[in-house]
């Protein structure tokens, strides 16, 4: 894909949020309407056709256009969250991140057995969010999931697709 409107409106923050980092900053995309079209269109056209009935959002950045689309494919729309910030009974998954360890929630009767599912989320960088949200979503053993996010990093030796099996159906928007 790497429409070159989107390429041309994501800002790179270099040192954030810590030195050495080159953070892709998604808000300048999101600002834009024609971008937040463009996005939006080419998701709905790679999953119009899947039967999704569940978008599942990572937060924060996933909550954005994972919502949207959720309204443009007729699904309900799941948040992932940060541990404490949903409301009632949840599940959990414990992923380790470059120093030290993080977890991610999701309510505990967010997905049925029936439902077909696509978990988004802005960035795809070491995969291990993805694949802490993706663990979370198999507890519920839909009938298919799918992954997408809008950036893929491939750059810094960056492999963040093979946590995943290859059988895994993922997409993303940009490869940079
Ligand atoms: P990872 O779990 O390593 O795949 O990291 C993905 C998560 O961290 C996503 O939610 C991103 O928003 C964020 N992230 C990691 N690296 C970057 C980066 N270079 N630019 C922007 N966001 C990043």
């Amino acid at each position: 894909m790497n429409n070159p409107i989107l390429l041309k409106n994501l800002r790179n923050v270099p040192d954030f949020p810590i030195p050495g980092i080159q953070f892709k900053d998604v808000t300048t995309l999101f600002k834009n309407a024609e971008c937040m079209e463009i996005m939006l269109n080419e998701m709905y056209e790679l999953y119009k056709d899947k039967g999704i009935t569940k978008v599942v959002g990572i937060e924060s950045r996933g909550f954005v256009l994972g919502a949207a689309l959720a309204v443009k494919l007729g699904a309900g729309f799941i948040m992932c969250r940060k541990p404490g910030k949903l409301p009632a009974e949840t599940i959990k998954e414990t992923y380790m991140k470059e120093y030290g360890k993080d977890t991610i929630e999701i309510h505990k009767d967010a997905i049925e057995p029936d439902d077909v599912v696509l978990i988004h989320d802005d960035l795809l960088a070491t995969g291990g969010s993805m694949k802490a949200a993706y663990n979370l979503v198999q507890k519920f053993n839909p009938k298919k999931t799918y992954i997408n996010f809008i950036i893929e990093l491939t750059i810094e030796g960056l492999k963040g697709r093979e946590m995943f099996n290859e059988d895994t159906e993922i997409t993303t928007l940009l490869t940079i």
